[in-house]
């Protein structure tokens, strides 16, 4: 008996000190379960290479600088003790997402970034914003590790665009790399830094030291997730918290509906200064506001979109009611419709407000320089910010070239011609009767 006792003992004790070593080590930046052996690899995935280039917007092309911001978040994370860092590619070439995939895989990847910036169809997009898987634990953990990437890009001063998911239509991952580390079971996160085509953001992306800013921003996110310590650097994440997670919701699910509501209203008119104030009502149940734009030609042409006022896209949430204004050109009688777009770029318009009657002449020093925040954004775009003289200079343009007045301008043409003739026959008929007469002399 007491030998049976006694190897149930050293059994017990053999059990305990496996788990509690298991435990020990998940401790030390294991925060989540698809971990496969005793080490810590992160893979970073510069995104396209080779033929595939990416972005490529006035010079500056995706693959070379995710391939900077890259090296840069290599360099850094190896500052952190207990990490292993790999690259799925260290040269230009091409690499298939699957292959990306595989090569995580093969290393026993804990989590894979992938690298992107982005560019809009129309230019008109602005912002930081991380894909990630849309399910399982994968989910959870890409919401937390972004939750983390989100605030710290927002104070390096970029809009934030948020933390999403998106589908195909097998209802699995749109985005292939985040699709096939799913079926490997590795966490992934797609980060778009900023868009290379928008003048708020290119700024964050223009020469090779904002690059390496990136890199090293995406990096200290990546320790802060990861809890992971560095003596070179005295920095100690061990105790960085993550957000809350509950087992089995899905995270940041995607919203393909329009805006539930959008409504404006007349605040104030000032026909002196030109200056109207509207109040928006709009609100999406489902996903938080991003960017809100207006027409004053009844909805043919926006502004540039407008942040949202105090939009936070932490936390998810973005008021429903706000005030703004601007300034009508003169001699006009608005009609104005707002846009407002959610955090998936879906759009509603508002109602129509018409009921104005026309903004009368007013001397240039009547118009305000600007009345608030909402209006210096939208300033550059708005009609009163042109000078007088490209005023006019438009005008006489749009005289001759635009389609509405080409009759104007062919008739125009045509008068200077007939009338060049008119005078040269009358020249002609001149000069004839005066050879005429000294030819009788
Ligand atoms: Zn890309």
């Amino acid at each position: 008996m007491k030998k049976r006792t006694c190897l149930w003992m050293t059994l017990f004790l053999l059990v305990s000190m496996f788990v509690l070593t298991k435990e020990n080590v998940s401790a030390k930046g294991f925060r989540f379960e698809p971990d496969t052996d005793g080490e810590l690899v992160i893979v970073i995935d510069p995104g396209h290479g080779g033929e595939n280039l990416g972005a490529d917007y006035e010079g500056t092309v995706e693959k070379e600088i995710t391939m900077v911001v890259a090296n840069a978040m290599k360099e850094h994370l190896l500052k952190y003790e207990d990490v292993t860092v790999y690259l799925t590619r260290e040269e230009d070439k091409d690499l298939s997402l699957l292959e990306r995939a595989q090569f995580a895989q093969s290393v026993n990847a804990d989590y894979l970034f992938c690298l992107h910036f982005n560019m809009s169809e129309y230019h008109t997009l602005y912002g930081a914003e991380v894909w990630i898987q849309s399910q399982g634990i994968e989910n959870q953990e890409g919401y937390r590790f972004g939750s983390i990437w989100l605030s710290d890009i927002k104070d390096h001063g970029l809009y934030l665009r948020g933390i999403k998911t998106r589908l195909n239509s097998k209802g699995t991952d749109y985005y292939g790399i985040l699709r096939h580390c799913k079926e490997f079971s590795i966490p992934a996160a797609l980060i778009e830094h900023c868009h290379l085509d928008h003048l708020a953001d290119s700024g964050f992306a223009d020469s090779e030291e904002d690059l390496i800013s990136l890199g090293i921003l995406d990096a200290e996110a990546v320790a802060k997730y990861f809890g992971l310590s560095s003596k070179e650097l005295g920095i100690d994440y061990s105790d960085y918290p993550l957000v809350e997670i509950t087992p089995g919701e899905q995270y940041m699910a995607v919203d393909s509906t329009s805006p539930d509501m959008c409504y404006v209203e007349v605040e104030s008119c000032d026909y002196e200064t030109g200056e109207i104030t509207l109040s928006l009502m709009a609100y999406d149940i489902d996903t938080p506001m991003l960017y809100y734009q207006y027409s004053v030609d009844g909805g043919e042409t926006f502004t540039p979109l407008i942040s949202w006022p105090k939009v936070d896209m932490l936390s998810e949430t973005s008021p429903d009611y706000f005030t703004f204004s601007f300034t009508v050109k003169q001699e006009t009688s608005p009609k104005i419709v707002v846009r407002v777009h959610n955090k998936y770029n879906v759009t509603s318009d508002s109602n129509l407000l018409s009921d104005f009657h026309v903004f009368p002449t007013r001397t240039k020093d009547s118009i305000p320089e600007s009345s608030n925040e909402v209006m210096d954004q939208s300033q550059d775009v708005f009609v009163d910010t042109s000078s007088k003289e490209e005023q006019t200079n438009s005008s006489f343009n749009s005289l001759l070239f635009q389609s509405d007045n080409s009759f104007l301008g062919f008739m125009l043409v045509i008068l200077v011609l007939v009338t060049v003739l008119f005078l040269s026959l009358i020249v002609v008929k001149g000069l004839n009767t005066n050879r005429k007469k000294s030819r009788k002399k």
